[in-house]
């Protein structure tokens, strides 16, 4: 079959840019966005227009990054079309308001009707990366489109033929006006950002992500930040050192290492490093029987700088080459590679890898691990733990990320449905699955007080009676089960309780209280002299 034709980039005129922005918002401003029944049909159409134009999406995909049919399904068009149906399924659900009742409204403020709104934020602009260009961009729109708000997209620049792909299927299928896509690089995305807009989604790097919040700031604007990070692996003796290798080489060839999940380096007990590195060859050559050269499976780097980005952290390593090593600048392509480091100081430890290249740095012990791993980035993306139970559960406890796998490589944010975001510097804010319609959504507490209520609620009302109010606290209230110190006193009805059985949980307390009762019923009996 023929490839589809791709338009060539085009940029979006400057001057254009404010108008589009204002369509947007006037659109959202008709309301017409609220109703549930638009949303769907939105949805749908975007559900087809990922079907339709397959084709050209895969051809996109292979012509930005060589990206295999197999993976443009699996976590580009596929992924997308599964997070329209998600969003189609649960719409009805997500946007019905919530009745607020007890424990989070007091019984004496019941009469209140308190509930939750799910008010969409606006008009939203959302920036996509280059790693994943199709479902990056559009997974926060289908959110935006769940949650009734218009949307303008800014594809990467860096991946040209995924961006005009996507900005002949938005403005030919979905609603013109609502939905527009901006082509371009910094000063496109400089004219978007002079616009207003209700919240701006950002996928990128840390230093563009600081550039954007900053700009942000200035009009009070809400960012959702998704990063990247220096993400570690950490493997202890009681993993299973071929399962991790396979396991983690998976997770650094699926689309080149270009993942903002995948391991930046593998802390490992000192004793398991030959094995381990015997693990990740065998892998290597299971995955690529013919060399990963000639595979048809293994994407490409993007662009020739950041070839050359990867090329010189190699370069400049003073760490030693363990697997791969092999680069071909021509062919953009860079081998799988390990390098056994030394130093945190190393840039295979101080900068992100975003390719498929990883370094193993050998520790004593898993408190090295720990104190290595919190030393080179704090609060990375993602953690992958293989060790036991404990292990797994103590990196977990002293070791913070955005997401975390055990036993595996980033399948946390493998899941379309499941929530995806970072902390600290590797982002603000979270997506997908419901988190994806909470993104764009205002949380609205309404209250609706009934005009017969008003005796009720009179103490409010001046003149003030002090005498009243602390009546009403007294009554109201609950008093303090603790002292100054932050120790939980029991109090009398505690101890009462619990002589009657009342106070404990469980099997003990239901055969107390069951002893309770034919005590009760005993005592009854002989009362009553029978
Ligand atoms: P990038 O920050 O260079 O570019 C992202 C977007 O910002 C692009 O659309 C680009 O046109 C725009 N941009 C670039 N420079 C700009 C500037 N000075 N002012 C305004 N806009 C600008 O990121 P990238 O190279 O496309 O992607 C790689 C990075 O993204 C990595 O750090 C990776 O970890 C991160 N990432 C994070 C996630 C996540 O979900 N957390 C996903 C993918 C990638």
């Amino acid at each position: 079959m023929a490839e589809p034709t791709i338009p060539p980039f085009e940029t979006t005129a400057l001057d254009a840019i404010p108008k589009i922005a204002s369509t947007a918002r006037g659109v959202f401003r008709t309301h017409k966005t609220k109703n549930l029944q638009w949303r769907k049909v939105q949805l749908r159409k975007l559900y087809w227009a990922l079907h339709d134009y397959e084709p050209q999406l895969l051809a996109a995909l292979k012509a930005d990054l060589r990206k295999s049919a197999f993976e443009a399904l699996l976590s580009e068009v596929d992924w997308l079309k599964k997070d329209c149906m998600f969003m189609l399924e649960h719409l009805d659900t997500f946007a019905r308001d919530e009745k607020l009742r007890a424990p989070h409204v007091p019984a004496h403020y019941s009469i209140l009707n308190f509930r939750i709104r799910k008010d969409p934020l606006g008009t939203v602009l959302i920036i996509g990366p280059y790693n994943y260009p199709v479902q990056l961009l559009l997974a926060p729109l289908v959110g935006a489109i769940g949650a009734g708000c218009t949307a303008v997209l800014k594809p990467s620049e860096l991946t040209p033929h995924c961006a005009m792909v996507i900005k002949q299927m938005i403005e030919d299928r979905l609603d013109r006006d609502a939905f527009a896509v901006v082509n371009g690089a910094i000063p496109e995305t400089n004219a978007l950002m002079a616009e207003k807009w209700d919240k701006i989604f950002f996928t990128g790097s840390a230093a563009v992500g600081s550039i954007i919040a900053r700009k942000a700031a200035e009009t009070l604007t809400p960012v959702v930040l998704e990063l990247g990070g220096k993400n570690p692996a950490f493997i202890t003796k009681h993993a299973n050192l071929a399962l991790a290798a396979r396991r983690l080489m998976w997770g650094k060839t699926m689309n080149a290492g270009q993942i903002c999940m995948s391991h930046n380096y593998v802390l490992i007990e000192k004793d398991l490093v030959p094995m381990f590195i015997e693990c990740l060859k065998q892998a290597y050559r299971d995955m690529f029987p013919e060399g990963a050269q000639k595979s048809p499976d293994l994407a490409r780097i993007v662009n020739q700088r950041h070839f050359q980005r990867l090329k010189k952290m190699l370069d400049n390593t003073r760490g030693k080459i363990v697997m791969g090593g092999a680069m071909d600048e021509k062919d953009l392509y860079i081998e799988p590679t390990a390098v056994l480091v030394d130093s945190v100081n190393d840039p295979m430890m101080t900068e992100e890898s975003f390719g498929p290249i990883f370094s193993i740095y050998p520790v004593h012990s898993l408190d090295e691990a720990l104190n290595v791993a919190n030393l080179v980035h704090r609060t990375p993306l993602s953690l992958m733990a293989f060790g036991s139970k404990k292990e797994n559960e103590r990196i977990l406890n002293e070791m913070t990320s955005g997401g975390a796998t055990l036993n595996d490589a980033y399948f946390h944010g493998a899941v379309n449905t499941v929530p995806f975001g970072g902390v600290g510097d590797s982002g603000w804010g979270a997506y997908r699955g419901k988190a994806s319609f909470d993104c764009f959504t205002h949380f609205r507490t309404v209250a609706e007080t009934p005009g017969w209520a008003d005796g009720l609620l009179a103490v409010r009302y001046m003149p003030f009676d002090m005498k009243r109010l602390r009546l009403l606290n007294k009554l109201v209230d609950k008093k303090p089960n603790f002292d100054r110190n932050g120790k939980v006193v029991k109090g009398v009805g505690y101890w009462i309780g619990l002589a009657l059985g009342l106070g404990a949980k469980g099997v003990k307390g239901a055969l107390l209280r069951w002893a309770v009762v034919v005590l009760a019923h005993y005592l009854y009996k002989v009362r009553a002299g029978k």
